[in-house]
C-alpha cells in the first residue's frame, strides 16, 4: 500500500482515478477546490478506510507526506477554463510549480495530466509527442494551451534540474460518466440534448474531428504510465485514434437515445481545431501493449445511462 495525492479528484477523471487506485488497496487523498468537481462525484468513496477528501486550491502550496501524486487539477471544457483565463494560467503554472516542489520535498514520483491541446489546430496528422504543435499564444484557447505547455516545460526542468521522477500523458478527448451535464464538451452537449429533446447543437459544418477515448481507457493507460520505469518521462499521447467528424457524432448520439431532436448548426468557436487524432504507437511501446479497448458506440451507451439516470433523479 502506497500513499497517491490525486490532484482534482473530484472531477470526472479524478474520481474515476480515486476509485481505482482505492480498489488496488492504496491510500488516496483527493484534493480539489471544487471548481468543476464536485463531491457528488465521490460520494460512494467518503465511507472508504482509505480515502481522504482535502478542500484545496493548488496554486497555494500543500504539504503531505505522498509517495504519487496525479496532478489532475485544472478545468477542461472550454466554457470552464475561459471563464477565468487568469486563474486557468494559475491553476496549470502554479499548481505544477507547487506540486513539483511537493514531490522535490518528499520525493514522490509525479504525473502530469497534460492535453492534446498542446498541438494546438495541428498540421501534422495524426499527432505524434515529437510534433511541436501550433498553438495561438493570444487566443481564446491559450491560457489552457499555454498553461499545460508550460506545465510540461515545468516537469522537464524539475526533472532534468532536480531529478524527480515525473511522467507526462497528453490526454486527448476523454469522454464517459461523471462528465458535468453542463461543461459544453460536445459529448455531454450532444446527449443531454438529445435525451431532453432539444436541438443538438453542431458548431460549424460539423466536418471538424475528434478522436474520443472512454474513460475507463484513459484511466488504465494513466496507471500504467505512472508504473513506467525510472528515466521514462514521456510525454506520451493517450486517446483512441479512431476519428470522427462531430456530424457523425451526432447522428451516432440520436441512434442510440432514438432522439427525435434535430441537428442545428452554430458559428465554430475561434481557434476550434479543425482535426486531432493521436499517434499511439509509443503508448503501446512503452505501456506494454496499451490501446483503447471501448469504442465509441459502447461508450456512449453507458454515458447515456448515466445522463439518463442524472435526469430522472432531478
Ligand atoms: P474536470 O473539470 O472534471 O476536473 C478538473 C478538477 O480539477 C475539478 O474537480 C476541479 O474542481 C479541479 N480544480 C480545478 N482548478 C483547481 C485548482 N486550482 N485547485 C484544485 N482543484 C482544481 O476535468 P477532467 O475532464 O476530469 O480533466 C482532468 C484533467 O485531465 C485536467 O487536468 C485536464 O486538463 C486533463 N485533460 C482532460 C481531457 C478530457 O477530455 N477530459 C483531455 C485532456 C486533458
Ligand atoms: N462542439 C459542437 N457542439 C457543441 C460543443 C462542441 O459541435 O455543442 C464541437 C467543438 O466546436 C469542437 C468539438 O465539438 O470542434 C469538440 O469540442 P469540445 O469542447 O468537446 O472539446 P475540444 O474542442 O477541447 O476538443
Amino acid at each position: 500500500m502506497i500513499r497517491i495525492l490525486v490532484t482534482g479528484g473530484a472531477g470526472f477523471v479524478g474520481s474515476h482515478l480515486c476509485e481505482r487506485l482505492l480498489n488496488e488497496g492504496h491510500e488516496v487523498i483527493c484534493l480539489d477546490n471544487y471548481f468543476t468537481g464536485s463531491k457528488g462525484n465521490i460520494e460512494h468513496l467518503m465511507d472508504h478506510h482509505y480515502f481522504e477528501l482535502v478542500r484545496h486550491d493548488i496554486t497555494n502550496p500543500y504539504m503531505a507526506e505522498v509517495d504519487e501524486i496525479y496532478n489532475l487539477a485544472c478545468p477542461a471544457s472550454p466554457i470552464h477554463y475561459q471563464y477565468n483565463p487568469i486563474k486557468t494560467i494559475k491553476t496549470s503554472v502554479m499548481g505544477a510549480i507547487n506540486m513539483l516542489g511537493l514531490a522535490k520535498r518528499v520525493d514522490a514520483k509525479i504525473l502530469q495530466a497534460s492535453t492534446s491541446e498542446v498541438y494546438g489546430d495541428p498540421t501534422v496528422h495524426p499527432q505524434p509527442e515529437s510534433y511541436w504543435g501550433n498553438v495561438n499564444p493570444i487566443g481564446l484557447r491559450s491560457c489552457y494551451d499555454e498553461g499545460k505547455r508550460c506545465a510540461e516545460t515545468l516537469f522537464m526542468d524539475y526533472h532534468n534540474k532536480n531529478q524527480v521522477n515525473i511522467k507526462i500523458i497528453r490526454i486527448f478527448n476523454t469522454y464517459g460518466p461523471r462528465m458535468h451535464p453542463q461543461d459544453g464538451r460536445v459529448v455531454s452537449n450532444f446527449i443531454m440534448q438529445a435525451l431532453s429533446g432539444k436541438d443538438i447543437t453542431v458548431f460549424g459544418e460539423g466536418t471538424q474531428t475528434r478522436s474520443f477515448q472512454y474513460v475507463d481507457d484513459l484511466i488504465e493507460g494513466m496507471h500504467r504510465m505512472m508504473n513506467t520505469r525510472d528515466g521514462f518521462t514521456g510525454p506520451v499521447n493517450i486517446g483512441n485514434p479512431i476519428e470522427f467528424t462531430m456530424l457523425e457524432l451526432a447522428q451516432e448520439v440520436i441512434d442510440l437515445t432514438g432522439s427525435s431532436s434535430k441537428i442545428t448548426f452554430m458559428p465554430l468557436p475561434q481557434d476550434d481545431p479543425l482535426q486531432r487524432q493521436p499517434d499511439i504507437s509509443l503508448a503501446k511501446k512503452e505501456l506494454g501493449g496499451w490501446e483503447p479497448k471501448i469504442q465509441l458506440r459502447e461508450g456512449l451507451k453507458q454515458t447515456i445511462n448515466y445522463f439518463d439516470d442524472l435526469l430522472k433523479k432531478n
